[in-house]
């Protein structure tokens, strides 16, 4: 994939189809109980998020609640040091610090006219779980948040901020007590509880709707990507787009309106870890193979005989042995190209950003960051990194490493 004739013969080759897949990826691989509930979320999605009035509460909510838009940030020294020119999107200005709650806003608005009146999540790291908490705080709506009994040992703050907001946090208890034990518990709540019950799952994964439901809501980022660089740079295509994928929903985000753009570079930054060699990472694209997880196909890290591959990061958000399939399609068709950043080299990108501009970033977005250093951009080019969040939770982690 050179050429640009190439790439324009597949304009809409990014899209979700009807069935869900992005090219080999997505489709909904979820057990028999879940059809109904499942069901109802595809039947209704595209049809309730173009209502006026949604679109109205929504926009309202993400300019009058989350802060939007955030700013697109010209960063002169940190420019300077890499003789390009490089914009941070500011996700991590965003209400909560991150870019999860795009997607958790856009989610309770269709849950409440889908009639549901209760919510439930899983939550790793605690982040989506304190987003998911926060919005059901702000509608009113019971909030049941589970989480990976380790994980709740882990994520104190985490768990404290969800209390404070009214969720009720359930531990799970089986298997190896994290992630994957508290989204099979939350499926499960989910059948057992179909008609008053909405999901909310925190990235572009899971059976579809949910990847192009995810990246739809997030795409307010790239949209305001493309209206800032015009009146900043008189052009709404930057050279290059980097963000870190965990799942990709803030990757998914910020690549959204330029999927079509053959001249934006699109490049994603994975958590490296050890290093992929090491046996310590969460490298997806360099490790991992097709399979399902989730609810959905993908690439995933996994044994020879399919089983999954215990992820590791150094940053919670990207602890994650698969990716959206979204993101496996750009990556298998050469759309997006992936790097792996190790937990080093994202804790000096993190210091670099610090010192140079007096923002500290998640250590999620420092991977994102840590790219600058491969890209040899040149001195006209435009680079927008995506910040998706602020580093105050990462505090104890840097502080290991002054
Ligand atoms: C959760 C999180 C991520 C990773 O999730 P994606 O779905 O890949 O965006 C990245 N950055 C921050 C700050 C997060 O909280």
């Amino acid at each position: 994939m050179t050429s640009i004739e190439q790439y324009k013969g597949q304009e809409t080759a990014f899209g979700v189809n009807d069935k869900g897949y992005y090219g080999k990826f997505g489709g909904a691989y979820i057990p028999e109980m879940l059809y109904p509930n499942v069901e109802e979320l595809q039947q209704n999605y595209l049809q309730i998020i173009h209502q006026t009035d949604f679109q109205e509460e929504f926009q309202d909510l993400l300019k009058n609640y989350v802060g939007r838009p955030t700013p697109l940030y010209y960063a002169t020294r940190l420019s300077e040091k890499y003789k390009t020119n490089v914009y941070l999107k500011r996700e991590d200005l965003c209400h909560t610090g991150a870019h999860k709650v795009n997607n958790t806003i856009g989610q309770i608005l269709l849950a409440k006219r889908l009639g549901k009146h209760k919510i439930v999540a899983e939550t790793g790291a605690g982040q989506h779980g304190v987003a998911t908490a926060t919005v059901c705080a702000l509608m009113g709506l019971e909030c049941i948040v589970y989480m990976g009994e380790i994980d709740i040992q882990r994520q104190a703050p985490n768990v404290a901020r969800m209390k404070m907001l009214g969720a009720e946090v359930r531990p799970a208890t089986s298997g190896s007590k994290t992630l994957k034990d508290a989204t099979n518990e939350a499926l499960r709540h989910w059948i057992n509880n179909p008609v008053d019950t909405h999901y909310i799952i925190g990235s572009v994964v899971g059976p579809h709707p949910y990847p192009d439901m995810v990246a739809r809501f997030q795409s307010v980022i790239s949209e305001e990507i493309r209206s800032q660089l015009l009146e900043k740079i008189g052009k709404e295509n930057p050279d290059y787009v980097i963000a870190c994928v965990g799942g990709g929903s803030n990757a998914a985000g910020a690549f959204y309106h330029f999927l079509d753009e053959p001249e934006v570079k699109l490049i994603a930054a994975e958590a490296g870890g050890h290093g992929i060699h090491s046996g310590l990472s969460a490298a997806t694209t360099f490790l991992g193979k097709p399979g399902v997880l989730h609810g959905s196909k993908s690439i995933l890290m996994q044994t020879e005989d399919g089983q999954v591959v215990e992820p590791h990061s150094i940053s919670a958000g990207l602890d994650y042995p698969g990716i959206g399939p979204l993101h496996a399609h750009l990556w298998d068709s050469g759309r997006a190209k992936f790097y792996a950043i190790t937990d080093d080299e994202s804790i000096e990108a993190g210091f670099e950003l610090t010192k140079l501009e007096g923002i500290i970033p998640a250590i999620e977005s420092a991977h994102a960051l840590s790219v600058l250093k491969y890209l040899n951009a040149g001195v006209n080019e435009t680079v927008v990194v995506n910040l998706s969040g602020r580093g105050d939770k990462d505090l104890a982690t840097y502080m290991k490493y002054l």
